[in-house]
């Protein structure tokens, strides 16, 4: 095992020795012809599919706070957060590359939890890691992963494709990873929300699903924020939307922390990032196709709002009239991009 002691770090392994740790800990699939030891790796794809390619970076003190977070929970974020933007594709995740630059004082057993954790849920979701690079940092840890999907090239779900008259649809309770996050800077480790930011489930399953039965028009995943990403899908598909303040879907622990007699109280639900859930289009008269599509799921999907004609987003109240300060007006309740757990 990689795990020795508290005080045994990454410059008494050296860079093949740690690299050989994770080969060793790698379970082969049948794609994968070339994996981690040689300079390139090598893999099938499915007949009739295209390759889709994902890739995030996640830097200490940018997007993780070691003090904050634990080695296992990052490494499963680490590679959540790129399933979560193959998943948003409609595509099914394949294999993966893991580039990493460590200080060489980091202890092992933060990188062995780091890799345990990428691994399974690499595990979960079918994900071979099949090779990467390995650094020593003058910095903090960098994290950089690269994620492989497939799909037939009819069912990708782009951002681009969301219509007038389709129904808006999120998974989930957005909001809850941008309150975990302010918990765990209040010094509070537990929690339902506390577990929603520092171990997001991308929606890979609800993801494939929307795309196979070609029901998704249009899908992003969250990870800057509701209004935010929903934005992007208005202006790549040249549309706008109208979104029900009290359609969106709120935890209970949310409800219990905020309350939700002011309208702030709707801040990080509409603006807060780092949700991973799915936020997608769907024609009007397939929306009971959509929630028998769900029942399958134990995750829960929500009508939120409608693809208008006219740019912009309308956040609208129970009462009908449009309710300002979200959509333009962020940084009055600074929910500004901001992630670091
Ligand atoms: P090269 O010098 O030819 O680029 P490296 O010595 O960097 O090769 O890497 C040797 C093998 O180990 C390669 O197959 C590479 O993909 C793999 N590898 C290096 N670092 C990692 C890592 N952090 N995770 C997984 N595989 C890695
Ligand atoms: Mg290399």
């Amino acid at each position: 095992m990689m795990r020795k002691s508290e005080n045994y770090r990454l410059a008494d392994l050296g860079e093949f020795g740690f690299i050989d740790q994770i080969a060793r800990r790698v379970r082969p699939t049948p794609d994968i012809k070339i994996g981690i030891g040689d300079d390139a790796a090598a893999f099938r794809i499915p007949p009739g599919c295209l390759a889709l390619t994902t890739t995030d970076m996640l830097l200490e003190g940018v997007h993780f706070d070691l003090s904050l977070c634990d080695g296992y929970s990052l490494g499963r974020k680490s590679l959540a957060v790129n399933l979560s933007d193959i998943a948003a594709m409609g595509a099914k995740p394949h294999s993966c590359l893991l580039s990493l630059a460590f200080p060489e004082t980091t202890p092992m057993t933060l990188l062995s939890d780091f890799v345990a954790g990428l691994l399974e849920i690499g595990g979960e979701y079918g994900v071979a890691l099949i090779g990467g690079d390995t650094c020593a940092s003058r910095g903090g840890v960098v994290i950089g992963i690269t994620l492989y999907g497939v799909q037939e090239p009819d069912k990708i779900v782009q951002r681009c494709t969301a219509r007038p008259g389709d129904l808006i649809f999120v998974t989930g309770s957005p909001g809850d990873s941008a309150l975990g996050l302010k918990l765990l800077r209040d010094g509070i480790r537990e929690g339902r929300a506390v577990a929603r930011h520092l171990d997001p489930t991308p929606r890979v399953r609800e993801g494939l699903a929307l795309a196979e039965s070609e029901l998704a028009s249009a899908m992003i995943d969250i990870s800057d924020g509701l209004l935010s990403d929903l934005g992007h899908i208005t202006k790549k598909s040249s549309v706008g939307a109208r979104v029900y303040l009290e359609k969106i879907p709120l935890s209970q622990e949310y409800r219990a922390y905020f309350g939700l007699e002011e309208k702030e109280g709707y801040a990080l639900a509409l603006g807060g990032g780092e949700d991973y859930e799915l936020l997608f289009t769907a024609p009007a008269h397939r929306r009971s196709e959509v929630e028998a599509l769900f029942g399958q799921f134990d995750t829960a999907v929500s009508e939120i709002g409608e693809i208008t004609t006219v740019p912009g987003i309308r956040l609208l109240s129970s009462s009908g009239e449009v309710v300002h300060g979200f959509a333009a007006g962020f940084d009055h309740f600074s929910v500004r991009r901001e992630h670091t757990s």
